[in-house]
């Protein structure tokens, strides 16, 4: 198959980048399950925006503060800059973000000073993408073809990518030579047994970028959440919103006692409950919303309130069991400005790719708005070259399909190769920060 742009997921980061895409190039999207089926669908909390100038110090300093200053500034700044033109494109593709008194609506997080993050409900994601999807499949120039598995990039003699190595639904392989190659591919929740993510958005892009000796960057950056429902079943974990803490939650320990500042960075909440955990030899600790109004609980979270029930909790009445688990990867394939990789011709947009923008521990509701930011500067940067190129004739020779004979193992080998060198990278990040988390949690506990 040959395209003029291939995009590897379809999340806000690949579908955003196909919009973006010259209307007239063919761009060919590709998912490994369904379209609907990305973490940017799971986005609970919300999006955030530059509220107006006198907001562009207090969300740079926010963003840096959470990132322990590990973050790159000019991503930073790219990032809060771009916000506002991203959110009136979200409004115009249809996007229906709350409103109070005719005006958006702000909720706050935690490590926020202030309210400066849009929501729908608590569906945020699902209200984005899903939009973004809709747009997408009014393009005659994008196809999207689901159930079909990056397992490879093509490798041109010039060491340039010239497109991918797929697993097709029916599980033969076939190649998808391409001018450009965007990786869309999300995050690493699907290698850890507990985490938020899908479990099949498990670090293909960041492990074949291993294999090919692409630069990596921030690799031992993993964000763990706070709060997910505690539960026994297999499968992903569900998320409880930070934005719930934002507006009054509270953590008990089994005494019934608060014993963190909520709304410090996540990290340092997730320490402080941990420690909690093992003080009280429980698999986990409490969250009380009894300080959140009713009607805001039956208006703003219905859907966490509702999955609470389902698993036999109505936190309308009393406390729900929370554990911390994966949540979100901060590091990725090294990319530029404009999303570009170390690669000539590959592109990594979305939590796959690392700009720096996050340091080392993201700031809640900054990942849709990078996700979205970046995913258009790779999309002007592929128009502005991609007119008068040409494929090569032949792309076929260039693959060596004896390496696929045995992809249960590949994919197991890939798996095991980026959570080793994460974990490695972590306990080595660890230290560096234990002392600078334990302060902040001393500090601020009392209030
Ligand atoms: C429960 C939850 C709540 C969150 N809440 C918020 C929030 O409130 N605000 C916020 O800003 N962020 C939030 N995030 C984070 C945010 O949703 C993600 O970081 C962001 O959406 C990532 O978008 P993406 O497009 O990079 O990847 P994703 O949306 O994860 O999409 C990845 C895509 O890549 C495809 N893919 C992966 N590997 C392959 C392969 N080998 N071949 C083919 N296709 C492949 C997948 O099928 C999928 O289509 C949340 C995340 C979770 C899990």
């Amino acid at each position: 198959m040959k395209t003029d742009v291939v995009i590897v997921g379809t999340g806000a980061a690949g579908l955003f980048a196909a919009l973006h895409m010259p209307s007239h190039k063919k761009v060919l999207m590709i998912t490994k399950k369904t379209a609907e089926e990305s973490d940017s669908y799971l986005a609970q909390g919300g999006i955030c925006m530059l509220r107006n100038e006198d907001d562009y110090d207090g969300y740079f300093n926010d963003t840096m503060k959470a990132g322990h200053y590990k973050n790159d500034k000019k991503s930073v700044d790219i990032m809060i800059r771009s916000s506002q033109e991203i959110i009136s494109e979200l409004i115009e593709y249809g996007v229906d973000f709350e409103h109070h008194h005719g005006h958006l609506a702000y909720t706050k997080e935690g490590a926020h000073g202030r309210p400066r993050i849009l929501f729908h409900e608590d569906q945020t994601g699902k209200e984005i993408t899903s939009k973004l999807l809709r747009r997408v499949k009014e393009r005659d120039n994008i196809i999207i073809l689901e159930n079909t598995t990056m397992i490879d990039f093509i490798v041109n003699e010039n060491k340039a990518c010239e497109g991918i190595v797929v697993e097709n639904s029916d599980g033969s392989i076939g190649i998808i030579q391409a001018l450009y190659t965007v990786l869309a591919c999300g995050g690493v929740g699907g290698i850890y047994r507990n985490s938020t993510n899908f479990r099949h958005i498990c670090a293909d892009a960041i492990a074949i970028a291993m294999n090919h000796g692409i630069e990596l960057r921030d690799m031992g950056c993993v964000q763990i959440h706070p709060t997910t429902l505690y539960s026994e079943k297999p499968g992903r974990r569900f998320l409880i919103s930070e934005s719930v803490r934002g507006e009054g939650a509270i953590l008990l320990n089994k005494e019934g006692k608060r014993f963190v500042n909520e709304l410090l960075p996540r990290d340092v909440v997730a320490n402080a409950i941990w420690a909690e955990m093992e003080k009280d030899k429980t698999p986990y600790e409490w969250l009380s919303f009894e300080k959140i109004p009713e009607k805001k609980i039956r208006t703003h979270f219905p859907n966490i309130y509702r999955k609470c029930l389902e698993e036999g909790y109505d936190c309308l009445k009393e406390p729900v069991p929370i554990v911390p688990a994966q949540h979100y990867f901060m590091g990725g394939i090294k990319v530029g400005y404009s999303s570009k990789t170390s690669m000539e011709r590959l592109y990594a947009v979305g939590e796959t790719s690392c700009n720096g923008v996050h340091g080392a521990n993201r700031l809640a509701s900054n990942s849709l708005l990078e996700s979205m930011v970046f995913a258009q500067k790779a999309a002007c940067e592929i128009a502005v070259n991609i007119d008068g190129m040409e494929l090569s004739p032949d792309a076929g020779f260039l693959v060596d399909y004896s390496k696929y004979n045995d992809l249960t193992k590949l994919k197991k080998d890939n798996k095991e190769k980026v959570l080793k060198m994460i974990e490695t990278l972590k306990a080595e990040m660890q230290s560096e920060f234990e002392k600078e988390s334990n302060e902040m949690t001393s500090d601020e506990v009392e209030e």
